[in-house]
């Protein structure tokens, strides 16, 4: 029999105040930087310019955020406390809102599930008062001392919800997701300045994490200005404009270029009335804006502000108020869509080579390689597979991208090939070009026999970006950088099945700047090791790289943890280890990879097409995108219309 049908039923009752307001927190306030969310909002709301913001513990002990906003009056207080009381809307209108709080739940909440304490001076008035919280019963109102404004403060969150309590994370984790979005508000609002401190541990002064100051000039100048102190490595200089207004809908903001873009969304700051939101059709309006300048797993850096009047948005749809609704969508969609293609399209220099329509037509995906043939290296004399130390081989890895002249002259001495003891055999064997039988062979059928090769024989590079080869039914194109790094993956993939990644110990340890992203990284010394990163927790916020996979040879440690970190950052530390190890792996590769823009000789282009059609999977690149296109005869005869 069924369990709850047996059971007495209980009447229905009314819930007490408390219980409702425990409830509500359940969604309002997720975790500290939810409640520093609510916080810093009304402080905005008051019209402050300044914000503090200092935690302990991560939140978890301590959150006080003060301002110098309008501040609340004393008699005001009790109900600042009570539960749906706002100073906001009339409650007629949930239509015209135009601050950033409206529900006149986040104070009750927050006193509903930890100790509160409110003090605050309107300006003009000669002194200020103060309420607390203490096991969701508000006090009496106090007098107390403050200049103008208001300081909300926050101990021992979700003391009284003991579930919730031990859903936290670490104080570090929990700490950098507040940091994490008290970025995003600060973009939003960059005319007013935030600052962030760690009151952690009783000795000394809170120490100052970050403090930005209010921004001046007009909104985008602004918005700029603070865009570029948030979004490190010179994001506005790296940045086109983005500037495009539509039936009411208007949209500002910065686009980051795809040679700058990020192997997980880190850098997407959406922002739609003065709110910061992660708004799914947003998001993908953003990827369909980039379109196919962008592989699928890199990231554009982004921040972009909308603003409509408040009626075309829907802002009550989230009870964080992290996603909207607009009232026209495709509107929406369409503006931001066309706003960033117009906008990256200005910056010439990204513009693909197009070919025409009817020829695009006529070009099908290349099948490439046998797939069901065992892995081998094939490899010839002429050109070294993969980057030896100190080779000029094609496989050298570049760093971030860059035009070719600018491309900076790594030297050899950084690196000592010292792989990790036991290894050393196997990567020996691994790195040198190996089975000169197979090199012979292909240096007897190299260059005509190559034409009976389903990739062909290599006759030229074009755009410093793109193999043609001459197979004998037609033309194959090849993307040399999709191509290299697909190889690379899988050369990581067998090396790491057979042996473990052979690593390279760095002459000279590098010291590697994360911020936050550090502390992932330290986490995940041992899963970066077995590829052959060997790092170190180094201070706060950075890191110590000892060694490198041997196969990236002379690529600098710096991009390639940031890579790596990345790589982590998207799978996060719960997802299984293979997940996990195949996502820094793919970013690793991605990195190791020869980049578009780099001459290659004939004998090298011939050796990367024979390497691909020995790889199983090489058809396909990282990202799933084809690593070859061919024309067939037919259809080159059938373009110049002899058939
Ligand atoms: P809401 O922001 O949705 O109105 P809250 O519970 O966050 O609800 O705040 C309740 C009310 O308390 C606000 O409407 C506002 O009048 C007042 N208030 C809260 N924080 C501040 C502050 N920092 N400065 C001035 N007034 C504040
Ligand atoms: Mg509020």
């Amino acid at each position: 029999m069924n369990e709850h049908v047996s059971q007495p039923r209980r009447p229905i009752r009314q819930l007490d105040a408390a219980a409702q307001n425990r409830i509500a927190a359940g969604e309002v306030v997720e975790r500290p930087a939810s409640a520093v969310k609510e916080l810093v909002e009304n402080a905005l709301d008051a019209g402050a310019r300044h914000v503090r913001v200092t935690l302990a513990d991560g939140g978890r002990t301590l959150i006080r955020v003060e301002d110098d906003g309008a501040g609340i009056p004393a008699e005001e207080l009790p109900l600042a406390l009570a539960r749906h009381a706002t100073s906001k809307i009339d409650g007629d209108d949930l239509v015209n809102i135009r601050t950033l709080g409206f529900r006149g739940e986040a104070l009750p909440s927050i006193g509903a599930v930890a100790r509160l304490e409110i003090v605050s001076r309107p300006p003009g008035v000669a002194e200020a008062a103060m309420i607390t919280v203490e096991d969701g019963a508000p006090g009496p109102v106090r007098p107390a001392a403050r200049a103008p404004g208001t300081t909300v403060t926050i101990r021992d969150l979700f003391c009284t919800t003991p579930a919730r309590l031990a859903f936290l994370r670490s104080p570090r984790a929990e700490g950098q997701a507040t940091a994490e979005m008290l970025r995003r508000i600060a973009l939003a609002a960059p005319g007013t300045g935030i600052a962030l401190y760690d009151a952690t541990g009783a000795d000394g002064p809170p120490r100052k994490l970050f403090d930005l100051p209010p921004e001046r000039g007009p909104e985008s100048a602004r918005r700029a200005a603070r865009a570029d102190r948030i979004i490190r490595g010179g994001f506005a200089e790296n940045a086109v404009a983005v500037e495009a207004a539509r039936d009411g809908l208007q949209i500002t903001g910065l686009a980051g270029l795809p040679s700058v873009a990020r192997g997980a969304p880190v850098h997407q700051y959406l922002v739609v009335n003065g709110r910061p939101v992660r708004d799914r059709l947003l998001l993908s309006a953003l990827r369909a804006g980039y379109g196919d300048l962008l592989a699928r797993d890199r990231h554009p850096a982004v921040l972009l502000a909308l603003e409509c009047p408040p009626d075309c948005v829907d802002v009550n749809v989230h009870p964080a108020k992290a996603e909207v609704r607009f009232k026209d969508p495709a509107a929406a969609r369409a503006l931001v869509v066309t706003a960033l293609r117009s906008a990256l399209a200005g910056a010439g220099h990204l513009i693909g080579h197009t070919l025409s329509e009817t020829a695009l037509s006529t070009m099908t995906a290349n099948g490439g390689g046998p797939s069901g043939q065992q892995p081998s290296i094939v490899t010839s004399n002429a050109a070294p597979m993969g980057p030896l130390p100190g080779s000029r081989g094609w496989g050298r890895p570049g760093g971030e991208w860059r035009p070719p002249s600018r491309t900076p002259s790594h030297t050899p001495s950084h690196h000592s090939a010292r792989p990790a003891p036991g290894l050393a055999e196997a990567a020996a064997a691994f790195m040198a070009p190996h089975d000169t039988g197979q090199a012979e062979q292909f240096e007897d059928a190299a260059p005509d026999a190559a034409l009976d090769l389903p990739l062909g024989a290599a006759r030229a590079q074009i755009h410093g970006t793109y193999i043609l080869a001459e197979a004998a039914d037609g033309l194959v194109i090849v993307d040399q950088h999709a191509a290299h790094e697909r190889l690379v993956l899988e050369r990581l993939k067998r090396a790491r099945a057979a042996h473990g990644v052979a690593r390279q110990t760095l002459l000279v340890p590098e010291i590697v700047d994360l911020g936050d992203g550090a502390a992932q990284v330290v986490d995940a010394a041992d899963l970066l090791a077995e590829l052959g990163l060997e790092v170190e927790p180094f201070g706060p916020g950075a890191v110590c790289v000892r060694a490198v996979p041997a196969i990236l040879g002379q690529a600098s440690p710096a991009a390639l943890l940031r890579d790596a970190a990345d790589g982590l950052l998207e799978t996060g530390t719960t997802e299984q280890l293979e997940a996990r190890l195949d996502a820094v792996l793919s970013r690793i590769a991605c990195h190791g990879s020869v980049r578009a823009g780099r001459r290659l000789s004939l004998p090298e282009m011939d050796a990367l097409l024979r390497e691909m059609e020995a790889t199983p999977g090489a058809q396909r690149c990282n990202h799933g995108r084809p690593t070859s296109v061919r024309l067939g005869r037919t259809q080159i005869e059938r373009l110049f219309e002899r058939r």
